[in-house]
């Protein structure tokens, strides 16, 4: 089932650039690859993959406010980041256009609910792989491994995991992140999404923030007046791609396609143009794990 895709060329459409208050704009996410749809791709028939095929568009749930990851700007039509490049190319190897895409905001504590109801086709969502996702959800991959940093105003003094211990730390609801952070000593103070629990940490009510070290990164690249990211990893997340169990032929075509896209450069190219502008390392693609 080995797909060809067309090649694309790496265009620096417009950075996204948001006014970060008074300080300075900062890059929310990066560039966008123009990626041309597979018009050759061909699936056998009852397959999810063919249906998605003849139907011409697809539903992926992204994240809306992980600079570098997944972020839509308030004024933007498209959101930007690497897990919209991913999706991009596994549409396209679908023989969909990214203009057929439609982008659904998807939060933390969403991602399941999701994908069991068809609210969406695919989630990339920074969502790491888990035996208890697993059970409700297929997760194909992993295409990106992070673990869990902190994020501290610059002028904080905290420099180790156990620096947080007895305190409260915010994440986000249904996010590894709120339950890896318990099991170190510290009060877990849960919000809906990335970006209120940032704001906890900017004016001073929370003194830190934890989750992937990705994410992190991106908001201290927005932000490297007042935000720092600190601690060694201290968990092991694999961000995979999720789909309904209904459709578990789709775990053969995700892997497929994401080791096309390590060998034809354009995973490289989406990760150069999105998180790796917060100064991350373009990684190889990690050993996919095998589809049931
Ligand atoms: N990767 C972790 C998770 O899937 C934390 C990031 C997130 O909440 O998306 O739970």
């Amino acid at each position: 089932m080995r797909m060809t895709r067309i090649k694309v060329a790496a265009v620096a459409a417009g950075l996204a650039m948001v006014a970060a208050g008074c300080g300075d704009a900062g890059s929310s996410g990066g560039e966008t690859r123009d990626v041309e749809a597979d018009e050759n791709a061909e699936f056998e028939s009852g397959t999810r993959m063919a249906e998605l095929n003849e139907q011409g568009s697809i539903k992926i749930g992204v994240k809306f406010d992980q600079p570098g990851i997944g972020f839509k700007g308030a004024s933007e039509d498209e959101p930007v980041g690497f897990d919209v490049e991913i999706g991009k190319i596994l549409a396209a190897d679908l023989g969909i256009a990214p203009e057929d895409i439609e982008w659904v905001e998807t939060i933390s504590d969403n991602r399941e609910p999701f994908l069991e109801e068809g609210e969406v086709d695919l989630v990339v969502a920074s969502y790491s792989i888990t035996e208890e996702r697993r059970q409700v959800v297929g997760q194909a991959g992993p295409y990106y491994e992070t673990g869990q940093q902190l994020l501290v105003r610059s002028d904080s003094d905290i420099s180790t995991v156990e620096d947080i211990k007895g305190t409260e730390v915010c994440s986000v609801t249904g996010s590894t992140s709120l339950e890896n952070i318990e099991a170190e000593g510290a009060t877990a103070r849960g919000f809906d999404t990335y970006s209120e629990c940032v704001d906890q940490v900017l004016n001073g009510s929370l003194d830190a923030m934890t989750t992937d070290g990705a994410i992190l990164l991106g908001y201290a690249a927005e932000d490297p007046d007042n935000l720092k990211v600190v601690v060694e990893p201290f968990s092991e997340e694999r961000y995979g791609v999720g789909y309904s169990k209904d459709a578990p032929e789709m775990c053969d075509f995700i892997n497929d396609s994401l080791e096309t896209a390590a060998e034809d450069g354009s995973y490289d190219e989406a990760f150069e143009i999105t998180l790796g502008e917060s100064g991350v390392e373009t990684p190889e693609l990690p050993a996919l794990d095998p589809c049931a």
